[in-house]
This record gives C-alpha cells, sequence and structure tokens, in this order.
C-alpha cells in the first residue's frame, strides 16, 4: 500500500466564463471519470479540481469516500514530513480550466494579509493560506498577467483619452501606477465608457508600435462584459497581454493581478481559494478596490518574467519528462508526452502527487506491486511518495503530474 496509487473522481464547476459542452476541455476529461454524466452542450464546464479541497472535493472512484477522509486515515499516503507540514492536507490543488471569456480580474492574498482577512471574514476568506499559482497551457491560451514595464506604462498613460481622468506625471514609478490602477478601478461606470469609445477612436498610428491590439481588445472585452466594466482598461492598458502555445506557462506569485481570457489550461496552486476580484465581473461582486490596490504587488513586471520554463526532469528515466518548479515551497509540475510506442518511468518522487492524463491513452504499471492500470483522457490518479510508474502508449500520451515539495 506504500506506492498509494489510487483512481480519483473529480468534481466540475459550472461558472458562466466556462467553455460549453464538448468545447470545453475541463467538461470532456469530467465526463470520462468513473460516474459522470454525458456532457450537456448548452451547460458551461469551466474547472475541474483534483485534490482535498473541500468545496469541490475528489474521491475515491472505487468507495466513493472523500480522499481528504482517506489521506487523514491513511497518513502514510503523504509520508511523515508532508503530513506533518501540510496537517494531513494535499498541499496544492491542480485544476483543469476551460474558459470562452475572460475570468474576473484578480489576485489572491498573499499569507500575511489572507490570516488578517480569514480573522475578519472567514466565511468569505476561508484560508489562512496563500495561494501562488501556475497556469500551463494545454490549448493557446490568452491572458493578462503582471504589469507591462514602466517605460511601456509611461507611453500609454500619456495617449489623450486618459489625460482628463489621471493625473499628469513627469515620470512613472511604482507608486504612480498603484494610484492609477486605484483611479481605473474607480471611475464611473460612464466614465469607463466614454474612455474606451475615445480609446478605439485613437489613429493607430498613435497608439506606439506595442500598443496597436489594444483597440481589438476593449472591442472583444466590451463585447464580453459591456463597456462599462473597470477591467477592461486596467487588463487593455496596464497589463502583460500574452499568447501562450500548449506546453509554456506562467508563474503567478501571490498578490499578483493576473486575468484569463481564453484557452484550457492546467492551473496548479498552493491550497487556499482566497482571492479578490475587481473585474470582468458585476459591479455588486466587485471586491474592495482600496483593499485590492494596496494588496498589489508589482511582479511580474514584463513578459519575460512572468513564463515559467518547463526545465528538462531527471525524475524520468527515459528524458521524456519536463518540470515546472515555481519558486514557491508546495509543489512542482512533472509533464511526460509520450508519442506512439514510447514509454517512460518517473522514479519515486519521495512525496505525494496528483496525475492527469489530458490527451491519448496508454498503460501504467505500478512497479514493485505489478499492477497495470489503463490510462485514458481524463483519468486523475493519487500517488503515495513511494510509488514507481511506467508509463507505456499505443497512440501517444499527455500526463502531468503535480507534487509536494516543502
Ligand atoms: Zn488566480
Amino acid at each position: 500500500m506504500a506506492d498509494g496509487v489510487i483512481q480519483l473522481q473529480c468534481e466540475c464547476k459550472h461558472d458562466a466564463w466556462g467553455k460549453k459542452g464538448n468545447e470545453s476541455l475541463a467538461g470532456r476529461l469530467w465526463s470520462q471519470m468513473p460516474g459522470a454524466s454525458p456532457l450537456d452542450d448548452s451547460e458551461t464546464y469551466s474547472e475541474m479540481w483534483m485534490g482535498t479541497y473541500p468545496s469541490v472535493p475528489s474521491r475515491l472512484a472505487s468507495s466513493g469516500e472523500l480522499l481528504s477522509d482517506h489521506v487523514k486515515r491513511n497518513p502514510s499516503l503523504l509520508g511523515e514530513t508532508y503530513c506533518e507540514r501540510y496537517r494531513r492536507e494535499v498541499p496544492f490543488l491542480p485544476k483543469i480550466l476551460s474558459f470562452a471569456k475572460a475570468l474576473p480580474l484578480q489576485l489572491h492574498p498573499d499569507k500575511k494579509l489572507a490570516e488578517k482577512l480569514h480573522a475578519q471574514d472567514p466565511i468569505k476568506f476561508g484560508d489562512t493560506n496563500h495561494k501562488p499559482e501556475i497556469a500551463v497551457a494545454l490549448t493557446r491560451f490568452e491572458l493578462f498577467v503582471g504589469f507591462k514595464p514602466i517605460g511601456e506604462l509611461a507611453d500609454i498613460l500619456r495617449l489623450g483619452p486618459l489625460q482628463t481622468i489621471l493625473p499628469q506625471h513627469e515620470v512613472v514609478n511604482e507608486g504612480i501606477l498603484r494610484e492609477v490602477c486605484r483611479t481605473l478601478l474607480q471611475i464611473s461606470s460612464n466614465t469607463v465608457s466614454d474612455v474606451v469609445k475615445n480609446l478605439k477612436a485613437i489613429p493607430l498610428s498613435e497608439l506606439g508600435e506595442k500598443n496597436q491590439y489594444i483597440p481589438n481588445l476593449l472591442e472583444r472585452l466590451s463585447e464580453q462584459y459591456s463597456d462599462s466594466d473597470n477591467g477592461l482598461l486596467v487588463a487593455s492598458l496596464l497589463m502583460n497581454f500574452m499568447t501562450l502555445e500548449p506546453g509554456q506557462a506562467v508563474c503567478v506569485p501571490a498578490d499578483s493581478i493576473h486575468a484569463w481570457l481564453s484557452g484550457d489550461i492546467l492551473e496548479c496552486m498552493a491550497r487556499s481559494d482566497n482571492v479578490l476580484n475587481t473585474g470582468f465581473c458585476p459591479r455588486a461582486s466587485r471586491d474592495n478596490i482600496e483593499l485590492f490596490t494596496s494588496a498589489l504587488t508589482f511582479k511580474p513586471h514584463d513578459q519575460e518574467a512572468a513564463l515559467l520554463p518547463a526545465r528538462p526532469s531527471l525524475m524520468g528515466i527515459n528524458e521524456k519528462t519536463v518540470k515546472y518548479t515555481p519558486p514557491f515551497s508546495e509543489f512542482n509540475v512533472l509533464a511526460t508526452n509520450l508519442a506512439a510506442k514510447e514509454s517512460e518511468t518517473h522514479t519515486d518522487l519521495q512525496a505525494p502527487s496528483i496525475l492527469v492524463v489530458t490527451g491519448g491513452s496508454g498503460t501504467m504499471k505500478v512497479l514493485g506491486d505489478g499492477k497495470t492500470l489503463n490510462l485514458s483522457e481524463g483519468s486523475v490518479f493519487f500517488a503515495g511518495p513511494e510509488a514507481k510508474l511506467q508509463f507505456a502508449t499505443g497512440n501517444g500520451i499527455m500526463i502531468y503530474r503535480a507534487y509536494a515539495t516543502l
């Protein structure tokens, strides 16, 4: 039982921004779970969660028992050090997200702020933990993350339509950027509409080479959330707008501003669900702007700094495995991409892990106990610290595996 390889049954959420029916990778993977119902083409399938978080928990496929209860009763599944350090919980939370329109413009509080907010409002902020996250593109992924470099922002802040709403400064620094962000989030719906209309009317020649995309993006976001959503201005003007291809990833530290625009991704985060939203959502469900802007960090500050490169990993002995290593402690993510007839073996990670098959099919042999399991799209397994896993495929397979780190 030390390998503890357990098939999981996960749940999928239905947020309004999710892709519908068969268009949604999250939905397609979820629909392959034991016990899942067929996809409904009129329903959105936004996020499939894998782990022990209580609001969207995973269960053992064999018995329906909650994974959280199962690891509490069998602490060896986590290993002694992880058990102690993370209080008998899986310390990370992988998710598959599929979105057809922008998710709320958001940040996740750091530990200190999370503790304070939890003490004030434990219902809304259920966790005292931080929630740094990474996002790996599974299909083409458009996103906003962090702020543009100061030099580029200085040019944007000089644009005519912003002159009437923003105080003008000779130089731009992070303090001024915080003020600008606050102002853009606070102005009235009517003012947002006016500024958006005027920005869309600027001749492209006045926008500068790097900002040619802004009018089209404003148009696209207006169609998604009306032209009076303050998020339009913050995302389009101030933030890094990026497009990632499958396998590319970004890292989002606690307190870092981000919004996902389109695509299917694997997200992994520290175990928490705290979020502050300020745009791309109804005014009534926006969080306090003062709180949001005072918590903001200015990392990452350009596109390069936001990227999280995948590096070859020795944990895959056939060199078919790469690793995403974010600079925080709770987890790393392995990705094993096998072409037809290829195989790979993961050494024992000495840490609990959760793996998901995002494409293709094959087999997984648990070395030591000799059992061989079938893998297909949507197969999700928990594996204990000592599991040595050998993967093989006839037609190719894509596997992501998140594991705990100290
Ligand atoms: Zn987030």
